[in-house]
């Protein structure tokens, strides 16, 4: 397991990856060097209103008509790009991520990737995760193509380079008869950008129009909105779209399979202004706050929320049950999302790193903690130890989620199934280890249920909940395997 710099390590959920493109059209003033850069400068801003799916590394590939050049790196997005590496990025049409490694280990993989083509150059933005990148990768090697790198997005965009077709739409759309799994793609070429959806729609992707002609696409909605965009559209699943001099342009729809939008995108990743399949995420979290006080009420004083993600859920639940709202940590927000594994007292002190309690608040009180799911265990326990220690006469648990039990194989990085807790306890054996009064969760059926009374008639992928998977996950690889 990776340490960083603090000696913590990586042990939790993990975001996936986020995407952007942004193309400015010719007629723009191309001439001066600030112009030039607008492609660049669009997609750093925007880049960082996705910095939350993804803080390991992030790049930029910018098309100046022939070539394409790239820029990336390890780190958060403020710390990669200065002032003049953005300036070199010269181009009017761009894509970005920003990266939580799902296949392939961080360094290496870092993204977009670029290769020249027969076609031209072209630069590939990845989120999601192929099941069936193995097998592609092994028929690559068995033609002869050689592979520099270990992550299934090497693997698209060398597929990408050598299908036969006469456009790009085209090549595009034969490479996503051959990939399994979940994909939203930008591939940066000489012709415009394209950006497509796996046929499954596992992970979001939206296009939009800026002042100026202006087209954008990114992971959330949050992000065009930074931009400076107003009126979004969603890609639908299969469908692939180009951002051109004159707009947004349909080129393809590949035939759907039956939906399965990542229910967890609701839950945990997505940021809670970011509108997905007719859904905002903050009232979906509401929603679900208020589905879990029906389900599972309790006798007490006050509702707090783990930060940041739980906030909205909490609110609902609190809005539910009439029992107020307070807050009860404090967050430091510079240590991300990770703590100490090894041992318990470790655990505890990246814990203790992490999260201050307020003490005013909870003291004497008989407090329900609503958070978004329990993984692996190693952080409520020490979190309801710090309660109680701060006065919590009682401390009770609410999941606005079903108990996590199986491993996620399209994106998401949950470890293997053995460390799930969920995968082997029940909820009064999670209850016992973790040492709360009382531990409930939100049952699917009503997780489904908020999403309808979000708005969202869509349909979800629960396969780490109820083991259901949208696709043949036979042959599916670890995050490593090929290192
Ligand atoms: Fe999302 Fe869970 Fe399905 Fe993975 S298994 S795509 S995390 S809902």
């Amino acid at each position: 397991m990776k340490q960083n710099s603090f000696g913590l390590s990586e042990s939790n959920l993990h975001e996936e990856c986020g995407i952007l493109a942004v193309l400015n059209p010719v007629s723009k003033e191309s001439n001066s060097i600030e112009g030039l850069s607008d492609a660049a400068r669009s997609v750093f801003y925007g880049l960082f209103a996705l910095q939350h799916r993804g803080q390991e590394a992030a790049g930029i590939a910018v098309c100046n008509g022939n070539r394409i050049h790239l820029f990336k790196k390890p780190g958060l997005v403020s710390n990669i790009f200065t002032e003049s590496d953005i300036e070199k990025l010269q181009g009017l049409s761009a894509i970005g991520h920003t990266r939580y490694s799902t296949t392939g280990s961080s360094s290496t993989n870092i993204q977009p990737f670029y290769i020249e083509t027969a076609h031209g150059p072209i630069a590939l933005a990845h989120n999601g995760n192929l099941v069936n990148a193995a097998a592609l990768r092994q028929d690559l090697l068995n033609k002869g193509i050689g592979l520099s790198y270990t992550s299934d997005t090497e693997v698209m965009i060398m597929m990408l380079a050598a299908e036969q077709g006469n456009s790009w739409q085209e090549r595009i759309a034969s490479c996503m008869k051959k990939w399994q799994g979940a994909f939203s793609i930008a591939l940066l070429t000489n012709e415009g950008i394209f950006v497509a959806r796996d046929p499954w729609g596992f992970r979001p992707l939206c296009v939009g129009k800026v002042q100026n002609g202006i087209t954008v696409a990114a992971s959330e909605s949050c992000a065009l909105i930074t931009l400076g965009c107003t009126d979004s559209i969603e890609v639908e699943a299969g469908e692939i779209l180009k951002l051109t001099d004159d707009g947004i342009e349909h080129c393809m729809q590949i035939a759907k399979q039956e939906q399965a939008s990542c229910i967890f995108e609701f839950i945990y990743f997505a940021r809670p202004d970011t509108v997905w399949n007719k859904a905002c995420v903050h009232t979906a979290r509401v929603n679900f706050g208020k589905e879990l006080a029906k389900i599972a009420p309790v006798d007490a004083d006050i509702v707090i929320a783990v930060p940041d993600s739980s906030r909205s859920s909490a609110i609902g639940y609190s809005q539910e049950s009439g029992i107020p709202y307070d807050e009860g940590f404090s967050k430091n927000r510079y240590i991300g999302r990770t703590f100490i594994q090894p041992t318990q007292k470790l655990r505890e002190q990246g814990v203790a790193m992490k999260f201050n309690i307020l003490g005013d608040a909870v003291k004497n009180k008989k407090i329900v903690v609503v958070d978004d799911s329990i993984v692996r265990g190693t952080t409520m326990g020490p979190l309801i130890k710090m309660l109680k220690n701060a006065g919590a006469k009682e401390v009770h648990i609410r999941i606005s989620a079903p108990p996590v039990r199986y491993s996620c194989y399209m994106g998401v990085d949950m470890g293997s199934e053995e460390k799930l807790i969920a995968h082997n306890k029940s909820p009064e054996e999670i209850r016992k280890h973790i040492g709360a009064d009382s531990l409930a969760y939100l049952p699917q059926e009503k997780m489904l249920l908020a999403m309808k009374n979000s708005g969202s008639c869509s349909k979800y992928c629960c396969a780490c909940f109820d083991g259901k998977y949208p696709i043949d996950i036979g042959k599916a690889s670890k995050k490593t395997d090929f290192e």
